[in-house]
């Protein structure tokens, strides 16, 4: 079992820490918010004052921070904080470039280091079932999967370096531009005097199918479970819909790739975000899109 020091512990990082204390390992956690400090307590996790104090006796670390800044902030705390052979896992959704630093920044430490983002949300996070999406080497990534697996259930070794935020980005593009495809297409059958069964029993069984429809459909009724039946409570929220949309446009232009429909996605959820909707469930957005 490894001792694993963990920082931010927020909507995810919480119940990802109480699950690694589930599987047996030992977390000393550390979160700049004292109440949160006090909170994850109750799940087993011991309360640190400072990353020092964490990283002290840890040979394994993982962050969960809001932006590659945090990352790169902590990372460069953690570099003189922790022995030589610590393996430093980042599994928060940031840049590639940044990703790519701290890993340079894990190098020059002589650790080894993973970025490692999910998919699977808050409700993932409380489950243990989330996906990482993973990038480093191979020995980093064996090293890791023992303990994504205590809170996940999908592991993919997706590359090198930046690998795994390359395809958290990629995959959330897809989602954003497929989403805005259905909530246009239920927008037009209503106004075409179609019922929302009728669109959904077709389109979810013909080549329109797709996540978006199947699994998370935006308005109330074909599939129970989705955010649409809850009054768009997320979920996935718009805010953070825009944040990926918005990594992803970045690293477009970075990379020189053509991302019409990504940068239309990113513009449309800027606009619903403006609105004053990024709390809510992205799939709200066909509020927005009915006009
Ligand atoms: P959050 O704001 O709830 O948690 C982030 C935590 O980091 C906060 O508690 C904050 O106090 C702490 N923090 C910030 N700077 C710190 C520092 N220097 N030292 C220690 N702690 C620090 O955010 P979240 O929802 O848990 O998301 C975390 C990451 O996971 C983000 O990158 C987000 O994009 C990604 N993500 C979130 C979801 C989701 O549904 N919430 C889903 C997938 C991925």
């Amino acid at each position: 079992m490894a001792t694993i020091a963990f920082i931010g512990l927020g909507n995810m990082g919480g119940p990802m820490a109480a699950n690694l204390v589930k599987a047996g390992h030992t977390v000393k956690g550390f979160d700049l918010s004292a109440d949160i400090l006090k909170s994850v307590a109750a799940s087993g996790v011991t309360p640190a004052s400072s990353i020092e104090e964490a990283t002290s006796s840890a040979d394994t670390v993982v962050t969960m921070l809001p932006k590659g800044a945090h990352v790169l902030s902590v990372w460069s705390n953690l570099a003189s904080a922790v022995k030589s052979g610590t393996l430093l896992i980042d599994c928060s959704t940031i840049d590639v470039e940044s990703a790519r630093k701290a890993h340079e920044l894990a190098a020059d430490a002589n650790c080894l280091s993973l970025d490692a983002p999910v998919s699977g949300g808050t409700g993932g996070a409380a489950a243990g079932t989330l996906t990482f999406m993973a990038g480093g080497s191979d020995g980093a990534f064996d090293r890791a999967k023992p303990v994504l697996e205590a809170m996940g259930k999908k592991i993919v070794h997706c590359g090198g370096n930046g690998a795994g935020q390359a395809a958290k980005i990629c995959n959330n593009m897809i989602l954003g531009v497929s989403m805005i495809g259905v909530c246009e297409a239920f927008a037009l059958g209503e106004k075409l005097g179609l019922s929302h069964q009728a669109l959904f029993d077709v389109a979810s069984t013909s080549s329109g199918q797709c996540w978006s429809i199947n699994t998370y459909c935006p308005v109330p009724g074909p599939v129970p479970t989705s955010p649409a039946n809850n009054d768009y409570k997320p979920g996935f929220a718009a805010a953070l819909m825009l944040k990926d949309l918005k990594l992803a446009q970045e690293a477009a232009l970075a990379a020189g790739a053509a991302t019409p429909l990504g940068a239309e996605a990113a513009q449309l959820f800027d606009l619903f975000d403006k609105q004053g909707h990024g709390g809510r469930d992205f799939s709200a957005i066909i509020e927005m899109l009915r006009g």
